[in-house]
Order: C-alpha cells, then structure tokens, then sequence
C-alpha cells in the first residue's frame, strides 16, 4: 500500500466519522461535554430589579443636592419582597441581592449613608445618578433569549448557567464508545514481572490516559498475543464498539499481524503507511460504522499517532469545535536535522517569553524513549520537504493536550 502524507491521511479519516448523537446528562456530570443545542433563558435574570451593594433605596432626584435628610421607611433583605413603594423623601435599607422597592430608581451605598442616632432617619452624604447600583431586571438576559449555544464545551461557568435556570440536565453530544487492545508476545501487565524479553505493557495506558484528555474511558480489552487466533477473536470482540484502538503489530514484520486480521474479516484499510515520523506504520481502516486505528507499537509512536490521528477524529465525534492540539510560533534554540520525506513530530520544551514563545528541542533517544518524551509539553513540526531547521528560525510547535496542566 502507498506511503501517503498525513494531510491526506487525516482527510481519509475525516471523511468516515459518523454522525453525531445528542444525549441528555446530568448538569453535575456536564463538565467538558459539548452541547448539542441551543438553550435558552427560562426566566429574566434578574428577576426583579437586582440591588447591586449594600445601602438605601431612595429617589435619586431626592439627593441631587447631598447631603440629604430621608425618612428610613423599611427593609428588605435579600430574598425578601419589596411590597410597600417608596415615596418621595423616603429611603428602603437593601442588601445586595434583594430587589429594589418600586418608586426608587438608585441606591446609594452604606459608605455613603449615616443613620441618625433614633433610627428612623438617614443623611445621604452623596449624591447618586438615576439606575446606580441597581441591575434591572432582564439586564444579564430575557427570558427565551440564547444563553449557551450549542457547540459550546461545558466548563464551571457554563454549568452554573445551566443551574441559574433550572436546567438539570443538558442535551449533550454522546461520546463515542472506544475499545482498546495491546498486542505482542513480549506484553506482560503492569502488576507482573517481564522475565526475559519482556517489557510491560505501557501503550494501553498512555491510551487510555489519552482519551480521558478527550473525556472518553475506553473498554480495555487486554493484551492479544501475535498469534491470528487470539488476535482475530480480540478484534472482533472490540469491533462491537464504535471505534476499535490497537497497539502494535502494525508494521510489515512476519509477527506484525494487524493489517493482516483487519483485511480478512472484513475491515475495510483506507491507509497503511503514512510519510510521518514517528508513526509510519500507522493502519485505519474501517467496517459499517466503526473505526478501527492500528497504532505503531513503540511508545512514542503510539502517543504521536494517536495524536495526529486518532484526536482529530473522537474529538469531532465529542463535538469539540476546535478538537486539534493548539499550534503556536516560536523561536527554536537548538538546530535539528532529519532525513526529509516525511513530516516530524519532534517532542520539545515552550516557554514564554517578552518575544514570544521559545521552543526547545528535547535531547531523546528515540521513538522507544518514552522516558525521554516525557519531559516535553509539545511537538515541533518539522515539516517534510526540510532536512534542518536552524536555530533562531521560527518554527510550528503542537501543544501536547495536557500542555497547560504539566507546565512547570
Ligand atoms: P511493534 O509495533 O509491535 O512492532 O512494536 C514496536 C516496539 O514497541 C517493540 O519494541 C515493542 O516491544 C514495543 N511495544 C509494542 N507494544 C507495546 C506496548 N503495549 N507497550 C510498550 N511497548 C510496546
Ligand atoms: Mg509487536
């Protein structure tokens, strides 16, 4: 099968995602979840015109000329109702929160406002323009107006749009529903001990730890053996799902046994190889509905390719608007070569600085050095008609998902 290039590739697997399904999901449990429709206001917010400090109520024309003497005729708490209008040299104590009383169009703050010694009478030091301090109703939104548009993620503040009108549950895009398989004779489990020329099994992990980045927690099929019986029955179990995810096995050697299964039960291969680097032997295929990823079994390969990959397609499916890793500029601090021909991801260290970012290739060993890798928080793109990029260069770099949580 021919080599392709990963704008090409990328395409192919763009062009297969199925449509997506809404779902309905607690707002409690919404965080990170994008909405699949418009909602909007249930109700005015605020709800009645809204004190915005401390302070008394009172006409603002009653104070043009402070200070000035006002009658203390009530107060409302928040919470409370306004049920008796202010009139004319009256003022109404209110709390921030509680509704303003009808006949008052200001309120002046308690800083500004001195209680006479028998109570019943204040001196309003300042004057106040019509409206200060006081929200009114409606002014945040009006009841049927778009509050959260669909396509938006669901972060803290979003959730607390849900709650302020009442929305307990939110139409959400349904996430897609991931099978995960670790394939090698070599594999053992993380608990075990690899006896001679073993490894433990670290890809099904890095992968797993991937999709939660996108909100997806796969099923974990365990690791298949390079033998066409276990493989063939693990692939078909994980066909069930709407996207089946290998590791290892991709590549052309006699034990690499991936394509091989996928092609005999009926998997339909749109791409084998791929002009990038790690990642060259990365499969996608698909049968019906799902699709299936077979990712090259070295470490990093495995974490790039999913990355170049596997993101761009779940996080459309999640509904993510914008599900690529975030690209920024920046001055490169070290020269790096590479045998052109294929597009490289080259892990690297950001920093901001006055000029900008600054990016800094990683000393690794490799793309089995995954010890290496995980010092960076993102990728120069090396793009692949250049076999060097020179220091002092402006180069592309690719946030690595958590790019914000691991920054030190
Ligand atoms: P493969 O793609 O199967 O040819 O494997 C390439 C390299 O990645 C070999 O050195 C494997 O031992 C290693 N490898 C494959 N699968 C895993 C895995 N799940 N975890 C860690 N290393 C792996
Ligand atoms: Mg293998």
């Amino acid at each position: 099968m021919k080599m392709i290039s990963i704008e090409e590739a990328r395409g192919l697997v763009l062009d297969k995602l199925p449509p997506r399904q809404a779902e309905h999901v607690h707002f409690q449990a919404a965080l990170h979840r994008v909405l699949a429709e418009d909602l909007r206001a249930s109700m005015d917010i605020p709800p009645f015109n809204r004190a915005a400090v401390d302070g008394y109520a009172l006409r603002s024309a009653d104070v043009r000329s402070a200070p000035a003497v006002l009658v203390l005729a009530g107060e409302v708490r928040a919470g409370g109702e306004a049920s008796v209008a202010l009139v004319p040299g009256q003022a109404i104590a209110v709390a921030t929160g509680a509704p303003v009383p009808a006949g008052a169009d200001a309120v002046q703050m308690l800083e500004q406002v001195q209680i006479a010694a028998e109570g019943r009478r204040v001196t309003v030091l300042q004057s106040v323009e019509p409206g200060q301090n006081i929200v009114p109703r409606g002014f945040e939104a009006t009841l049927g107006e778009t509050v959260l548009e669909s396509g938006r993620t669901l972060g803290p503040a979003e959730i607390a749009v849900l709650a302020t009108f009442g929305y307990t549950h939110a139409p959400v895009w349904r996430r897609p529903r991931v099978a995960l398989l670790a394939t090698g004779d070599e594999l053992v489990e993380v608990e075990g001990t690899p006896r001679a020329g073993q490894i433990r099994n670290s890809n099904a992990y890095s992968l797993t730890a991937q999709l939660n980045c996108l909100g997806i927690e796969p099923e974990y099929l365990g690791i298949a053996l390079d033998d066409p019986e276990d493989l063939r029955c693990k692939v078909v179990a994980g066909l069930e799902r709407e996207v089946l995810i290998i590791s290892g096995g991709a590549s052309i050697g006699p034990y690499d046994l991936v394509k091989g299964i996928f092609e005999e039960i009926g998997v339909k291969i749109l791409f084998a190889r791929v002009a990038v680097r790690p990642g060259k032997p990365t499969v996608f295929g698909c049968k019906g509905d799902t699709l299936v990823f077979g990712l090259p079994g070295n470490p990093v390969s495995s974490l790039v390719s999913f990355e170049n990959f596997v993101r761009p397609a779940l996080g459309r499916m999640c509904g993510f608007a914008r599900p690529d890793l975030e690209r920024v500029e920046g001055e490169l601090q070290t020269t790096i070569r590479q045998v052109p021909g294929r597009t490289a991801f080259m892990p690297a260290v950001l920093s901001w600085t006055r000029g900008g970012w600054t990016v800094d290739p990683l000393l690794w060993k490799g793309s089995g050095d995954i010890i290496g890798f995980s010092r960076s928080d993102s990728l120069v793109v090396f793009p692949s008609d250049r076999d060097s990029l020179v220091r002092g260069e402006r180069v592309e770099a690719l946030l690595l998902p958590d790019y914000f949580t691991r920054r030190r």
